[in-house]
């Protein structure tokens, strides 16, 4: 695929300074209203994220009886926070013994490059990792996490390709169990979500580290590719109700121009994004935060 020239940290920049050109015009009107949404759509944020905001600052506007329509910039800030998701929720560990992260995700969404840049960033706060490549579905996988592994420096547990997910899965928390490990994170397949077999693959591997802590998973992440659009939202509705998603790691943010898709996941799915991946080095991968991720877009000079 082609990567479009401009960067989506420039995008949403641009994005900003498109709303500020609409918000600044001068009187409340029906027009402002329509250009905002429509700029809204086009930036893929879905129609209810952009019907949400355009009737909030309608709402806004006439409960204060605004006239100048710069006033309703702090709104619109303010309501794009809201949608994202107020307050950061952080990653859940647990109490006593490992942390178990499940990776769940269509294959070629980026899953097992997330769980190595993951195991990079809990490693870098002193976290000792475990990882289970439980996606037995290609030998490809394996190998791949095994890289990512040596790389980072942390151990990976397997087994042979075709053998059982849950079997690894099991093997994984029990290793990272007794070797006191804080995290054991478990790469899944993602063959078609469309099989509901895979579903029911991933149900079965949940029950099986269930079993031995029944506390688990403390966190089940869905890696969704940004450059999808709304087939990403399907795919994730589906995660959602079969495993429970409890976090979005959302992906290759850097190779999509649109990166108005971040509202209409939060949107639609409300499970809070947790992490954002712009890249395909260990490096680029950022807890995410709504409130400094717009005012971030609100300060231009961060992204010179
Ligand atoms: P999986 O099948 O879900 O495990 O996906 P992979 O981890 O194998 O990733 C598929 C491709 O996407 C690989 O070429 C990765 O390098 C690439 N990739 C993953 N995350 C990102 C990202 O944030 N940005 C970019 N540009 N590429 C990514």
């Amino acid at each position: 695929m082609k990567k479009p020239k401009i960067s989506w940290m420039k995008w949403m920049s641009n994005f900003f300074s498109q709303v500020k050109d609409i918000l600044r015009k001068g009187d409340i009107t029906d027009a402002l209203f329509e250009n905002l949404e429509e700029l809204l759509l086009q930036a893929d944020t879905g129609t209810a994220a952009a019907e949400y905001l355009v009737a909030q600052l309608k709402k806004e506007a006439s409960e204060k009886r605004l006239k100048d329509s710069w006033k309703l910039m702090d709104c619109f800030k303010e309501q794009l926070v809201i949608l994202l998701g107020e307050t950061i929720s952080p990653v859940h560990f647990a109490v006593n013994g490992p942390a178990i992260f499940l990776m769940v995700g269509v294959n070629g969404s980026g899953k097992t490059t997330t769980l190595g840049k993951l195991a990079a960033y809990f490693k870098s706060q002193g976290k000792k990792v475990f990882l289970g490549a439980a996606d037995t579905f290609r030998a490809a996988a394996i190998d791949q996490l095994e890289v990512w592994a040596h790389q980072v420096g942390v151990e990976v547990i397997k087994h042979k390709e075709g053998a059982d997910p849950g079997a690894v899965a099991y093997d994984t928390v029990k290793a990272a169990a007794a070797r006191h490990a804080d995290i054991a994170m478990i790469d899944t397949a993602g063959r078609l979500h469309t099989k509901t077999s895979l579903m029911e693959e991933l149900k079965k591997v949940k029950k099986v580290i269930q079993k031995e802590i029944p506390l688990a998973p403390h966190e089940v992440f869905l890696v969704l590719d940004a450059t999808t659009g709304q087939n990403a939202l399907n795919q994730a509705k589906m995660f959602k109700e079969a495993v429970g998603v409890t976090g979005i790691i959302v992906t290759k943010l850097d190779g999509t121009a649109k990166g108005g898709a971040l509202l209409a996941i939060r949107q639609e799915l409300n499970v809070p994004i947790k992490f954002i991946g712009v890249g395909e080095k260990v490096e680029t991968l950022h807890p995410f935060n709504p409130s400094s991720f717009v005012e971030s877009l609100l300060n231009p000079q961060l992204f010179q």
